[in-house]
């Protein structure tokens, strides 16, 4: 297994719970793309979750709605975890890499992005989850790697200093677009549902 860095670089951890956490980051104007979202789309899920899943950033549809892969990537996302018995808001927590909306849904830029992480670093502490699942490459890039190749990374588990097992895939907007990408996320899942039963195996 590869062994991965990972360093926030921005302290908050005065910040005691998820609601307060949200509370700051509803007022957050730390980069340009609050200025041309509707809302700041901060996360959801079951905040004890022990799999946690990360994206790129709100869609059109989330920023409407405030809330997380809610779209049609969402709907194809929570049909992926039913596949594999799992429900988001009973099994998971779901954020992205940056929470306001890039006009046209573009990548968010590094300096969007550094700005912002620190922010899901104190969430992923907060949540405190065994697994996460990287979905596409931008949660791969930023969070473990610029170089980093999603093609040549999914389906394989890296671990965090903190020993958080972490699995890239594919985002499921690139589903929508390319069919054939379907087969590999099955597997992909079905490996993270293999690890999160192993956590229940493990604990007797
Ligand atoms: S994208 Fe993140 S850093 Fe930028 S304004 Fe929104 S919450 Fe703040």
């Amino acid at each position: 297994m590869n062994r991965v860095i990972y360093e926030p670089d921005f302290d908050l951890s005065v910040v005691g719970s998820l609601e307060e956490l949200q509370e700051q980051v509803a007022g957050c104007t730390r980069c340009n793309l609050r200025a041309g979202c509707t809302r700041v789309v901060f996360g959801e899920g079951n905040p004890g979750a022990r799999l946690m899943l990360i994206g790129e950033g709100p869609g059109a549809d989330e920023d409407r709605m405030g809330r997380p892969f809610v779209g049609k990537a969402g709907q194809l996302l929570d049909k992926i975890l039913e596949a594999v018995g799992l429900e988001r808001f009973t099994h998971t927590y779901i954020a992205n890499v940056v929470k306001c909306r890039p006009p046209g849904n573009r990548v968010p830029r590094p300096e969007e992005a550094e700005q912002c992480l620190p922010w899901l670093y104190r969430q992923i502490e907060l949540v405190s989850p065994k697994i996460i699942v990287l979905l596409g490459s931008t949660a791969l890039q930023y969070l473990i790697d610029p170089q980093a190749r999603i093609t040549v990374m999914r389906g394989r588990w890296l671990v965090s200093k903190s020993g958080i097992k972490i699995m890239p895939t594919y985002h499921p907007a690139a589903l929508l677009r390319d069919a054939s990408k379907k087969r590999p996320v099955w597997e992909d899942f079905k490996q993270v549902k293999e690890a999160y039963l192993n956590l229940y195996l493990s604990q007797g």
